[in-house]
């Protein structure tokens, strides 16, 4: 074998994760925050394995996707290889890949509608496996994105009360200052008792850690643009 094909790509993946690491930390300081207390998720959608295997060597072992039938095609073999992977489900889910969802991820960040807590509970109880769940919330009102309505989110936790709900999550409007949305996800959050906030992405994580984001999802940050 060649000496190291992939060494340059693997140096390169490895500042990024250290830079991206570096900014929560400093985000955290700022806000008067531990930066243990956020999980960094590297969301690898579209990127094959041979994108993804400097990050694990690099250290990083929280992975998220948006496609159930995507990771559950590349996701094994990495798991296999590393153990300790987490792995997230970022994206829409339609109820009827809820049972591969369910064996497949250890969080799922995407649940928002009382059919789907019924196909989750239901996978849940069959499989015996229950990975932790966030409500995702549709915080800018938008006609075309997934997520419950804000009015609709206390129906839906009581809806949800069987499932191992953390927290909530939020996409917020694209090409918009994100701070009000991540401050109004935080506040309901609060008012439900709700200890987890997953938001933040490649463009704004830092300003949703200053607003008490304890995970952020980041894609093109740490791989380049998709
Ligand atoms: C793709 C995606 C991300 C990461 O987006 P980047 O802008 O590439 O960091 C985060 N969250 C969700 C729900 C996504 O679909």
């Amino acid at each position: 074998m060649d000496a190291e094909p992939f060494a340059a790509e693997r140096h390169a993946a490895a500042g990024r994760l250290a830079a991206v690491n570096a900014a929560v930390a400093a985000a955290a300081r700022l806000a008067g925050r531990d930066a243990a207390d956020i999980e960094l998720i590297a969301v690898s959608k579209t990127w094959d394995a041979e994108a993804i295997a400097p990050l694990i060597a690099a250290g990083q072992r929280s992975f998220g996707e948006n496609r159930v039938a995507e990771a559950a095609a590349k996701w094994p073999a990495l798991q296999a290889a590393t153990p300790g992977i987490r792995l997230h489900l970022v994206g829409q889910l339609q109820s009827n890949k809820a049972a591969d969802a369910v064996a497949l991820f250890d969080v799922i960040h995407s649940v928002d509608r009382p059919s789907l807590v019924t196909a989750l509970a239901r996978a849940m109880d069959t499989s015996g496996k229950r990975p932790a769940c966030y409500i995702q919330v549709n915080i800018g009102a938008e006609d075309q994105k997934g997520g419950c309505a804000i009015a609709e989110l206390p129906a839906l936790l009581g809806a949800a009360a069987m499932l191992p709900i953390v927290g909530l999550m939020c996409v917020p409007p694209a090409n918009t200052e994100a701070a009000p949305f991540f401050a109004m996800l935080a506040k309901l959050a609060r008012d439900n008792g709700l200890a987890k906030l997953s938001m933040g992405m490649s463009a704004d994580f830092e300003t949703a850690v200053m607003l008490g984001a304890t995970c952020v999802r980041v894609g093109s940050a740490l791989f380049g643009a998709r």
